[in-house]
């Protein structure tokens, strides 16, 4: 075989199969969306579209691959649960991450036109994909009241910055000035006060990022013909429910005494 004294060079490509038995989360994040954002004129401090468009993709990627048990999404990122017995692509990671991240991608492109329709794309984006693994229930619980904690400190400094320089008329460097050390509780007054915005009453999707599950579908008790019977069908919550709230509330407590945000309005 013309190709044997080559074939060796295959040797070097090592297995990188993923630990048995534990949870596969798969994380994915827009690269440079800050710039991404500036450029599509992202609207502040949520662009709705833009939500609405990495929710689609998420949606998209959940179908394809039926061992998702559930999605959360924030900002440019979106986190998928994989069930612990899953054996997909023999648990590879690089495949699993690889597949899941371009799937994700080629879908925010391939929708892009319905969400932003009079805004071309300028460049083609892109997203970083990573996978960790978590041996406890506890642990995929935490995880994900973590992201949410996250979307709710960056969207209260994210909406106050914003309150201030869209209706405070302050510059971005004033603004940040204005928030450097504050805690949760003084940007709630900042919106009340001077903006009468009440925190709470902001879209739940901005305070909690968006949710993603697989509804069953109950078999027919009748035993007549249910076209749905058996197959599962994809839900995006945006209200949380109230499992979800329960896990809302411990989070809102750990963030409470927060100052900084992880990533920096504008
Ligand atoms: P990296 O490549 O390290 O992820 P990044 O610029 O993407 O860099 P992130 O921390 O992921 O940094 O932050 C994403 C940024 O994208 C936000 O700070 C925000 O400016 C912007 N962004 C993403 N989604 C939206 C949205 N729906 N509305 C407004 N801005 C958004
Ligand atoms: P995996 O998901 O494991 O990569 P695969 O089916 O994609 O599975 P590959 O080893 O990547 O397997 O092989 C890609 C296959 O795609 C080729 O065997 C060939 O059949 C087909 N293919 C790719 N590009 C072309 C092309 N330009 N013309 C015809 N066939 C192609
Ligand atoms: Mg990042
Ligand atoms: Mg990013
Ligand atoms: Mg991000
Ligand atoms: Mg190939
Ligand atoms: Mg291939």
């Amino acid at each position: 075989m013309a190709n044997s004294k080559y074939a060796y060079v295959r040797n070097f490509e090592l297995p990188d199969p993923l630990l048995p038995g534990t949870f596969i989360l798969f994380r994915l994040d827009g690269h440079s969306f800050h710039r991404f954002a500036d450029k599509h004129k992202f609207t502040k401090p949520n662009d709705v579209r833009a939500l609405e468009l990495m929710d689609h993709a998420a949606k998209d990627v959940v179908e394809e691959y039926p061992d998702i048990v559930l999605a959360f999404g924030e900002s440019d990122e979106f986190s998928f649960l994989l069930r612990k017995s899953t054996t997909l692509y023999n648990r590879r990671q690089s495949k699993i991450v690889s597949t899941l991240t371009s799937l994700f991608t080629s879908c925010y492109v391939f929708h892009w036109p319905k969400y932003f329709p009079d805004t071309p794309l300028q460049y083609p984006p892109s997203f970083d994909g990573r996978i960790v693994l978590y041996p406890t229930e506890k642990h995929v619980r935490d995880y994900f009241a973590w992201r949410q904690a996250d979307t709710h400190i960056n969207n209260l400094y994210n909406t106050t910055f914003w309150a201030l320089v869209q209706q405070g008329g302050q510059t971005t460097t004033e603004a940040h000035a204005a928030l450097r050390g504050t805690l949760s509780k003084e940007k709630h007054e900042i919106l009340f006060s001077r903006f009468d915005i009440n925190y709470n009453d902001i879209d739940a999707r901005y305070r909690k990022g968006s949710v993603l599950f697989r509804e069953e579908i109950p078999e027919d008790p009748q035993g007549g013909t249910n076209p749905s019977s058996g197959h599962k069908s994809i839900v995006i919550e945006k209200r949380p429910s109230k499992t979800e709230e329960k896990t809302e509330s411990s989070v809102t407590n750990e963030a409470q005494g927060e100052a900084l945000p992880t990533e920096g309005a504008t």
